[in-house]
């Protein structure tokens, strides 16, 4: 075998596979409606692009400290004292190349043969396959429409054995976009706490919310809590600069350095210029963020009723993120023009063939019962779309 086996373990992401073929299709000529974008569609705002210039022309384009550059840190510790009420030094911040590195790093770092990690579904993409290349065991938590996509603590206590490392909770969630509320968080932290695992909390998404609804993470419940979470969170989402490849984590000192040591071997540092582009995130005017939100709103208040309104298919009304999960299980074991949909995945198949929908096939995130729309397009595209997946849907038997 050529490949190693830790390596040869891993698939190829369903959603990249979703958007490459979408693409392809509209190469082609053909007129394709997408939902499967992971990444706001707007542009970075125009005083962090600003930051970014000024960095090379000052000639700032040379290594930084492989943890990133101490400015960032002390912006990333500000940030999260005011807004989160968490304290942290900048010895146990670090920066990595997207908080999807940092949750790579942090998996790494902390997992390995024997271990097992728990993991929610439906989960994003990249956790299980991250988890493989660890060499730890996955073990999966379902979650339910009928209980708003939350881990109880009653399954998180039963899923916990003597070999459980790390409990992984993302929220507001992608695919879902659940979030946890703050009595909810302390019912699982009590577990957390009972059997001391860690808990590695993705808040990427931690800007992007709905409803005055309010984000908590759980390291701030208290100190023990806090001494157990890797807090992982990152400039992509909230201020759309997913191609600048910028994330953070942050935790006990001894796991950043020991994630510091790890990145400083693989990648050295992140972008010096994407790093002066973040602290301008992080530290200038907000109001970008606001407006990005309240246009999400929209388009989820008016992509949820219009799905909703399609017979055989119910969504989950989602608090934060820019995705909606909906449950197509009714629709399973029907015909499209002769043509059997028994999957997620054929479901998606046959749309993008026939309707020219392109959605990701709910499996890639654990469940076969769901796809997953992006509302990270126009509401145009999204009322042309969802009026296309209506037609198909009714056209089923
Ligand atoms: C997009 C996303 C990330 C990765 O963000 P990057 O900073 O672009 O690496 C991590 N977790 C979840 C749940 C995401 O959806």
């Amino acid at each position: 075998m050529v490949i190693s086996k830790r390596i040869n373990s891993i698939k190829e992401s369903i959603t990249l596979a979703t958007e490459a073929k979408a693409k392809q299709l509209a190469r082609e000529g053909r007129d394709i409606i997408g939902f499967g974008a992971g990444e706001p569609d707007f542009d970075t705002p125009t005083h962090i692009k600003e930051a970014a210039k000024k960095a090379i022309e000052e000639g700032f384009t040379k290594y930084t400290p492989a943890s990133g550059m101490k400015e960032l840190k002390s912006a990333i510790c500000k940030k999260l004292r005011e807004e989160n009420n968490l304290f942290y030094r900048e010895n146990q911040v670090i920066v990595s190349c997207g908080a999807k590195h940092a949750i790579f790093n942090a998996i790494m770092t902390l997992c390995e043969e024997g271990d097992e990690v728990i993991l929610p579904s439906p989960f994003w993409v990249s956790y299980p396959e991250m988890i493989r290349a660890s060499g730890a065991k996955i073990v999966i938590i379902e979650t339910d429409h009928k209980n708003d996509f939350k881990v109880t603590s009653e399954q998180l206590e039963r899923a916990i054995t003597p070999r459980t490392k790390l409990f992984i909770l993302n929220y507001p969630s992608n695919p879902t976009g659940t979030v946890y509320l703050k009595e909810e968080l302390e019912e699982l932290a009590k577990v957390i706490l009972k059997h001391r695992i860690f808990c590695l909390s993705d808040e990427i998404y931690e800007k992007i919310l709905y409803d005055n609804t309010d984000f908590v993470s759980i390291a701030s419940l208290n100190e023990e809590m806090k001494d157990l979470t890797i807090l992982v969170n990152g400039v992509s989402k909230a201020y759309s600069m997913t191609g600048w490849r910028i994330g953070y984590a942050c935790a006990d000192e001894k796991i950043i350095q020991a994630m510091s040591s790890f990145q400083s071997h693989s990648t050295s540092n992140p972008t010096s210029i994407s790093q002066k582009a973040a602290l301008a995130a992080l530290t200038g005017p907000q109001d970008c963020v606001s407006k990005m939100v309240e246009e999400f709103a929209k388009r989820r208040n008016y992509i949820v009723d219009k799905l909703n309104s399609i017979k055989g298919v119910s969504c989950f009304k989602p608090k934060g993120a820019f995705y909606v999960f909906p449950c197509i299980k009714e629709l399973l074991g029907k015909k499209y023009k002769g043509k059997l949909i028994e999957s997620s995945l054929q479901f998606s198949e046959v749309l993008l063939e026939e309707a020219n929908v392109a959605v990701v096939a709910g499996i890639a995130f654990g469940n076969d019962d769901y796809i997953r729309l992006s509302y990270a397009t126009s509401l145009r595209n999204i009322e042309k779309g969802i009026d296309r997946i209506k037609d198909f849907v009714e056209k089923l038997n």
